[in-house]
């Protein structure tokens, strides 16, 4: 994998253009915006973007078995 030309603070959503690259992973990163320097609180832009359409999916989900619950309360109510 090709070293990316910025990286994501994780804590502040920043982007980060000073940070170490090696073998496909981050190996030190440090925030201006923050003064976030764990490498593990960064994230590549790719990884990034795909996160935050997974946590969208979540709260769809989430949705719906709120709606099936509340129409099985009402079955039960009309059977007694
Ligand atoms: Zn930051």
């Amino acid at each position: 994998m090709a070293r990316p030309d910025y990286i994501i603070c994780l804590e502040c959503e920043s982007e980060v253009e000073e940070f170490s690259w090696r073998e496909g992973e981050i190996r030190k990163a440090v925030c201006d915006v923050c003064g976030n320097s764990d490498p593990d609180a960064f994230s590549l832009p790719e990884d990034f973007e795909e996160s935050e359409e997974a946590e969208a999916d979540d709260e769809d989900d989430l949705e719906d078995d709120y709606e099936d619950y509340g129409a099985g309360e009402d079955e039960d109510e009309e059977e007694e």
